[in-house]
């Protein structure tokens, strides 16, 4: 950790805060400070601004080629450091050692995949109805952009966005959380090191996100806004993006169904759970929210849940043998006790965990609940943490229904043995994405992204880049 960046990254170099001010990042799995960090405010997000502005014109011209091998060269590095990255992430986050190791190959892999499509990036040519004009179209990068991530990836969700940014030939301002900002500035080095032109790349970490954020939007200097977090915040920064017409890709919070039919291979089912819900201690806006489990099969399917989710290891994420590590705050795990609490008040009877241990750090052991009510808070609200809530259902429109009534639309999980019904039902679900007989479909080459309150745009995949480019059509009259 002690050569992690602690500054901003603005122009190509390290500085602190205008005003001075620091602050702390905290290891949510000991309580203690792990180090201080500049906590930019307006003037530095002025200076960043001013800084991608600059870089933007010379950034757009410069061959894909360029483009493309920075970034090829940017995934070499993260690969040989994963290691010193994890330890970074583990630290600053609580994830287990494994899963951060996990995270910095598929953070790595966004690099990997715009560096492949940098040099594809294609328009196209028409002759018009009217048998004369000609239509070009050409690509060109939407302009500078502001980024924004969360604390859960802290660094898959911002090699998600910088990727094709880089790839397009954007320039950009990063605005990690405030949790989570030594993996940021790691990355930063990481990209200047591979080659990255000063200013392309300008990182602020703040626990003034407003101050820094708002004027950057309406400001209109800042083409395009990428946003991952809250549903909530999400919806705060569209209407300031409004005002300047900023574009906006949304990738925002859900409420997964995971839905187990009877004719469901249970061995998958089980294995698919654990995934869907543990896959970072249940802090993942993909995190399996609501079990609806055929009644012919709900029993056995929590008996196993249990046993699986009972066997689970909680500690520091730096130890041997962990599986789980703390929740990312207090206030995080408050919520999720809050959520259990209310669900056992309306009847659901808890199979395993549900009980907050002593000591310090933010531990939240996994929990089976099952006989939930569907009026208990956590149908409708992000749990975020390692609680499965399972429900019953009997019927195939019925359970549809269900998983549907819900404002978000981001994933939902189908497990069945019946390839007509997987698809039946994978169709009629209102979100982006469907597992079919898998609790993972995160993947770089995949369009990641939701329906309704979930988002706006997709990441990864060839799409991905799409959301960092404009069309310009010429029209030439052929004589
Ligand atoms: P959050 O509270 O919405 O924060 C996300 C980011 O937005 C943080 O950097 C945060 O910084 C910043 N932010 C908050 N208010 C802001 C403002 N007024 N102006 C500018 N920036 C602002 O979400 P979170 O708690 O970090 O992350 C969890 C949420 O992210 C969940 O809802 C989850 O589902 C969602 N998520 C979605 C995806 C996806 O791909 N769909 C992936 C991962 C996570 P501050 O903390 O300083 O406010």
């Amino acid at each position: 950790m002690t050569d992690t960046p602690t500054q901003l990254f603005i122009g190509g170099a390290w500085a602190d805060a205008a005003d001075g001010a620091t602050m702390p990042v905290d290891d949510p799995a000991t309580g203690e400070i792990i180090a201080h960090v500049a906590d930019a405010g307006a003037k530095d997000a002025q200076r960043a601004e001013e800084a991608a502005v600059q870089a933007q014109e010379a950034w757009a011209r410069t061959a894909p080629r360029v483009r493309s091998e920075i970034l090829r060269r940017a995934y070499e590095i993260i690969v040989e450091r994963t290691d010193e990255l994890a330890h970074v992430m583990t630290a600053e986050m609580g994830k287990p050692l494994a899963e951060a190791r996990g995270e910095v190959a598929y953070a790595a892999e966004f690099f990997r995949w715009f560096s492949e499509e940098a040099v594809r990036i294609e328009g196209g040519h028409g002759v018009l109805p009217d048998g004369r004009n000609r239509m070009l179209l050409a690509r060109r990068p939407v302009g500078p952009c502001l980024l924004i991530t969360p604390w859960n990836f802290p660094l898959a969700m911002g090699t998600r966005k910088i990727g094709p940014a880089i790839a397009a030939g954007c320039t950009m301002i990063l605005k990690p959380a405030p949790q989570t900002p030594l993996s940021s500035l790691a990355l930063a080095a990481i990209l200047k090191e591979a080659g990255l032109p000063d200013g392309v790349l300008n990182v602020v970490t703040t626990s003034r996100a407003g101050e820094v954020c708002e004027p950057l939007l309406r400001g209109g200097r800042m083409r395009k806004l990428s946003f991952t977090g809250s549903t909530d915040v999400g919806r705060l920064l569209l209407a300031q993006s409004a005002e300047a017409v900023v574009r906006t890709s949304m990738e925002l919070g859900g409420n997964a169904p995971f839905i187990v039919f009877g004719d469901a291979d249970l061995d998958k089912a089980v294995d698919g759970a654990m995934v869907a819900k543990m896959r970072n201690m249940g802090e993942a806006c993909t995190a399996a929210n609501r079990f609806f489990v055929h009644s012919s099969v709900v029993k056995e399917f929590g008996r196993r849940l249990a046993e699986r989710m009972g066997a689970l290891v909680v500690g520091p994420g730096t130890r041997d043998g962990v599986d789980v590590g703390p929740l990312i705050d207090r206030v995080g795990r408050a919520k999720v006790e809050e959520l259990v609490a209310d669900a056992v008040e309306r009847g659901a009877r808890v199979l395993v965990g549900g009980r907050t241990p002593e000591g310090p750090g933010c531990f939240y052991p996994p929990t089976v609940l099952t006989d939930v009510a569907p009026d208990s808070r956590l149908m409708d609200t992000e749990i975020f943490g390692p609680v499965a809530a399972i429900l019953t259902f009997d019927d195939e429109d019925e359970v549809i229904r269900r998983a549907n009534d819900t404002p978000w639309g981001l994933v939902g999980y189908v497990f069945t043995e019946g390839l007509d019904r997987a698809l039946r039902v994978s169709e009629r679900l209102e979100v982006g994405m469907v597992g079919v007989n898998t609790g993972l479909v995160s993947n770089p080459a995949a369009p990641f992204g939701g329906v309704k309150q979930s988002g706006l745009g997709r990441e990864g995949g060839r799409v991905g880049l799409d959301e960092f480019l404009e069309y310009q059509y010429l029209a030439v009259p052929v004589r």
